[in-house]
């Protein structure tokens, strides 16, 4: 018996690195999960064979985000994905993880890439949480994935950064808004982990610097993630709602 037995989830970029570990941590603990992807369709039907050789349930979505319409070809698509699952419509667990990363200082952006990086990583939660608010039930979860860049400067990374800051303030707002429905509204800030979105940890020089950003002295892991997305979509988080949960695994602690 999973503590998320009976219960729907969908979780954005759930293919690869930290969406696909909380994808299959929530199918671990018995929820049937949609796991979307924007291109990479053979990732997402990976972690889907995976969630079912651990003997969970899922389904794969595919919509491309940052392009206009793409909440409405995403919901389309969970809806179908849904019907063939043969489960019931609607959805009780909301995982906004799906994002792209903008590594340049402001000199190095021009206007395309800020409004990409927005559009993925801010435009896009906004407009599928405003089309999941008809499908999720009362008493649900919506995660968003933040970054530990919105509380410590990352000169380096300043215009993905702020895409984060206004999720967070997004999730701060919807907590009030969906408070009365018993719908907690929480994001999760990971410091530096290890998936494709950072290759550079290849480098052992470069891997034991970001290590050394850790109280714990090693870089993150998806599953370092997904146990915290796992407790705030449980049962007893269910009085923890408008929180940032640093997910750094205490970087720059002193
Ligand atoms: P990855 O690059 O490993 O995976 C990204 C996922 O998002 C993939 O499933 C990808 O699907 C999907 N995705 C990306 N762009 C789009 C798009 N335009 N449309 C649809 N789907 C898209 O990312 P991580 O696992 O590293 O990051 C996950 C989350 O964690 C992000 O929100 C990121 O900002 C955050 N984060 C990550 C950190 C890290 O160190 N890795 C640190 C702090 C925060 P597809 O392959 O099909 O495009």
């Amino acid at each position: 018996m999973g503590t998320l037995d009976g219960r729907t989830a969908l979780v954005t970029g759930g293919s690869r690195g930290i969406g696909a570990g909380i994808s299959r941590r929530l199918a671990a603990d018995g929820a049937l999960v949609a796991v979307h992807y924007g291109s990479n369709e053979a990732a997402a039907k990976e972690t889907v064979a995976a969630i079912e050789a651990e003997g969970g349930r899922a389904f794969a979505v595919g919509a491309e985000l940052g392009v206009p319409g793409d909440a409405e070809a995403l919901w389309a698509a969970f809806d179908a994905g849904l019907a063939a699952a043969g489960a019931e419509p609607g959805l009780d667990i909301l995982v906004n993880n799906a994002a792209v990363s903008l590594a340049a200082p402001i000199a190095d952006v021009d206007e395309e890439a800020f409004d990409r990086v927005f559009a993925v990583n801010a435009k896009a939660p906004f407009f599928v949480i405003k089309l999941a608010l008809p499908r999720l039930r009362d008493g649900g979860r919506i995660v968003n994935v933040s970054t530990g860049s919105t509380r410590i400067a990352s000169p380096a990374i300043g215009a993905y950064a702020m895409t984060k800051g206004a999720l967070e303030t997004l999730t701060l707002t919807l907590a009030h808004e969906l408070g009365p429905r018993g719908i907690t509204v929480n994001a999760v800030s990971p410091g530096i982990v290890e998936t494709d979105m950072n290759s550079w940890l290849d480098d052992p020089a470069k891997r034991a610097e970001a290590a050394s950003y850790s109280a714990f002295g090693r870089v993150g892991q998806p599953d370092d993630i997904a146990d915290i997305v796992a407790y705030l979509a449980s049962d007893g988080a269910r009085w923890v709602t408008a929180q940032t949960i640093d997910a750094t695994g205490g970087s720059f602690l002193g």
